[in-house]
Order: C-alpha cells, then sequence, then structure tokens
C-alpha cells in the first residue's frame, strides 16, 4: 500500500478536537504523511512528540505548510490540483467568520473538483479512517476535463 498524504487543517476553535483526533488515530496515521497548515501542523507535532517513539514507522512525516491564513489553505489548494493529496481533513468553524474565508472556501471548492475524500467534522474523519478503502490503494476516480480544456472560446 503507498504512503497516502493526509491534509490536516483546523480551525482555532477546533485544534484541540484535531490533536486528539490525532492522537487518538496515530497509530493508523502513523504509515502516511500528514501534510498541515501551519499552526494545526505545530499543535500535531507537539501532540505527537510524546508517542512517537513507541509508533511503527520512525520515518513517520508530519509537514508543515505556511499557516492557514498566510496562504496555507492555498498551498494545500495547490497540491491537490497537482495530485499530491490523498486525503483532506479539514475541521472548519461553522461559527466564525474567518478573515480567509475566501481561501477556505477554494480549498473545499478544489477538493470536491478532484474528487479527494474530505472530512469536515470528526465523526466524517472516523468514518474515513476507519473505511476498508483506507488502507488500500484506492485512487478516486477523476473527472474528465478534456471539453473544458478543448472548448470553443
Ligand atoms: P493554521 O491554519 O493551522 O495555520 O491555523 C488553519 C486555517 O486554515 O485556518
Amino acid at each position: 500500500m503507498k504512503t497516502k498524504n493526509i491534509a490536516l487543517v483546523a480551525h482555532d476553535s477546533m485544534k484541540h478536537e484535531m490533536t486528539e483526533w490525532v492522537d487518538f488515530n496515530k497509530y493508523r496515521l502513523a504509515s502516511h504523511r500528514l501534510i498541515c497548515t501551519g499552526t494545526t501542523g505545530k499543535m500535531v507535532r507537539d501532540v505527537l512528540s510524546t508517542s512517537i517513539k513507541e509508533l511503527p514507522n520512525e520515518d513517520f512525516e508530519v509537514i508543515r505548510l505556511l499557516s492557514g491564513p498566510l496562504g496555507g489553505d492555498q498551498q494545500l489548494g495547490s497540491m491537490i490540483s497537482e495530485g499530491k493529496i490523498d486525503y483532506l481533513i479539514f475541521f472548519w468553524d461553522p461559527m466564525q467568520p474567518q478573515p480567509h474565508d475566501v481561501d477556505v472556501k477554494a480549498l473545499l471548492r478544489i477538493a470536491v473538483l478532484y474528487n479527494i475524500p474530505t472530512a469536515s467534522n470528526r465523526s466524517s474523519a472516523d468514518h474515513l479512517i476507519s473505511s476498508s478503502l483506507f488502507n488500500t490503494d484506492y485512487e478516486p476516480k477523476r473527472r474528465d476535463f478534456h471539453s473544458y480544456l478543448n472548448r470553443k472560446l
């Protein structure tokens, strides 16, 4: 099974929930690679730092991009477009406007466009990680953009 690239993003009020979820699922996640927006990634690294030596994979990578509002969401969107992300776990805050609302919307749009399995809350993330497809080489079907790219202008 190939190592999956799992994007993790959590808005401030959801970060605690994200680190709890990562800690609870660390043995499953450890065979993959986590790609996080900056502050989420810092907190994920912190929560894993005490247990990292117990995990099956010593090379378990937690990559930190820029902080979301400083371009991290856009970096993730770009990675999705380039086929570099397999899952998006994005705990966004439904109660607070964000300074980078447009980036959030763009990231969610691009995830739908490229048919990336996406979880927006903890119960969906639980379902996603416990799916029998999670530990397979499942490749989401990509849309055919041929007619769009060759449209008459
Ligand atoms: P952060 O970004 O992890 O750097 O806080 C999250 C976000 O997109 O709001």
